[in-house]
């Protein structure tokens, strides 16, 4: 089962998407990483889901990625007496850090470590961006604020602070409960919510130890300001426009998801545009044309991967939802103004000699219209060099291991196939023609261009390559 496009669908499993059949018509439809948001569900149902997966991928002979999505360090209000308040603007509204029930005058906001890096005039942002408080004066365990943007408050709203870098965490208690158990199921993706600086990956890699690959959620201004470092620290990254475009202007979500994109590009690390995606085909069988436009943006700037949320978590249409985006993504790719785009865009290789291959690789296929690229890869380094020089023709990753292929389901172009170590420049044309003829990626008379590491079985020595003719 081969994909026939570039960028990858991932997609948010949750009530909607449970079941073997509601998760299979998914991977039908063509999802490629499934995401388990830890923020919602419970150890039990996440399990059922992992093993529901496994087994798909089985049945299927197609590799399949599971990215735990971790909740992080989402600030919320306590709860209140008579479950909401209504806050009306100019009115003066008390915060304190103890843990009680919230009124018409005060709330609780249980996170000492907000009020530690308040400062008078914080701007302090509940529900979604809906409700707007500005601080006026504060102590270690309250604030006095007031309200700019009124509304109705109910229990365990989310709060954004935007202006300030906390002193928290990026891993809660419940974090690391939910790591160690997605950890032990066998995850291929952390994904690590609201990060603010390098330091909380590293922090998050150290927990990790090397099982899995972290994705880093971009969505606090703070992080815009290290993107540099934060990039050259993750092994991937989420455009998570949601938060994002509470805790900066909305007219500034576009400008940084191009700036975000081109980054993650540079340096051949895997970027997913997420959030509110076709928000309107949660009810709806069709999107808006805005929604459309929306996700052919995404394809037209590069990103390797494009992300439902509540469309296939919660939504009435989730198989209509993955479906209408594997159409926009097929229509981009055969736009020939999102080829020039992507040729114009193309990364220089850097000083390596396994970008200099992967460079010439894609260069020779050009030149004699070869079928494929195909890599050897143990860990799959390879093969993500060769998906940054985004050609034009698909990408074979042959590996040995089988978490090596799963990662590569987010990838821009890649396609997996598991195959056994080669010993043998024979051994390996033989298994790049057997592999391209069965996923239907060449034909008698094709030519493939292949990539491996001499002696062979040497995980990151990329080192040559080699056109070979299918017969
Ligand atoms: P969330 O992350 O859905 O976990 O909040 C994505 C976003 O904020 O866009
Ligand atoms: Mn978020």
């Amino acid at each position: 089962m081969r994909r026939d496009r570039n960028a990858k669908i991932v997609a948010t499993l949750g009530p909607a998407s449970s079941t073997e059949e509601e998760i299979s018509a998914l991977f039908e439809a063509g999802v490629d990483v499934f995401r388990m948001n830890f923020s919602h569900g419970d150890h039990e149902g996440h399990r059922e889901r992992y093993n529901i997966l496994r087994g798909l991928e089985k049945k299927y002979d197609h590799a399949v990625a599971i990215l735990l999505d971790l909740q992080g360090p989402k600030l919320r209000v306590g709860n209140f007496e008579n479950d909401s308040v209504e806050l009306v603007a100019g009115q003066k509204y008390h915060l304190v850090a103890e843990d009680c029930l919230g009124t018409s005058e005060m709330a609780s906001l249980p996170h000492p470590e907000v009020f530690e890096a308040l400062e008078p005039e914080t701007n302090l942002l509940l529900d979604d961006g809906r409700l707007h408080l500005k601080v006026l004066e504060h102590g270690p365990d309250w604030a006095e604020t007031e309200v700019i943007i009124g509304g109705k408050l109910s229990n365990h709203k989310g709060l954004n602070v935007p202006d300030v870098v906390l002193n928290v965490s990026p891993l809660t208690e419940k974090d690391l409960s939910d790591l160690r158990f997605g950890l032990e199921l066998g995850v291929d993706f952390v994904a690590l919510s609201f990060v603010q600086r390098p330091e909380d990956i590293a922090e998050a890699k150290r927990w990790i130890a090397g099982r899995a690959p972290v994705i880093s959620k971009l969505e606090k201004p703070q992080a815009l300001t290290r993107l540099d470092e934060i990039i050259d620290l993750t092994d991937g990254v989420m455009v998570a426009r949601g938060d994002l475009g509470v805790e900066v202007p909305p007219e500034d979500v576009p400008g940084l998801q191009k700036l975000i994109i081109r980054k993650c590009r540079e340096a051949g690390k895997p970027v997913i545009v997420a959030t509110q995606m076709l928000d309107s085909m949660i009810n709806a069988p069709t999107p808006t044309r805005a929604e459309a436009s929306d996700v052919a943006t995404a394809i037209y700037d590069g990103a390797d991967a494009v992300m439902l949320s509540a469309e296939t978590a919660v939504g009435d249409y989730t198989v209509e939802s993955v479906s209408m985006m594997e159409r926009i993504i097929r229509k981009v790719e055969h736009d020939p103004h999102y080829r020039d785009m992507r040729d114009a865009e193309r990364r220089a290789p850097e000083a390596t000699a396994a970008d200099a291959i992967t460079a010439a690789a894609r260069q020779v296929a050009d030149t004699i219209s070869a079928a494929a690229v195909v890599t050897f890869s143990t860990t799959g380094s390879t093969t993500l060099r060769a998906a940054r020089e985004r050609p034009a023709v698909p990408i074979l990753g042959l590996t040995p291991r089988i978490d090596t292929a799963r990662r590569s389901a987010l990838t821009w172009g890649v396609h997996s196939v598991l195959t056994e170590d080669c010993h043998t420049f024979g051994e390996m044309v033989s298994k790049a023609i057997h592999a391209a003829k069965t996923e239907g990626v060449a034909e008698s008379g094709d030519s493939l261009v292949i990539t491996a590491g001499v002696p062979f079985g040497t995980p990151g020595a990329t080192n040559i390559l080699r056109i070979a003719w299918v017969e």
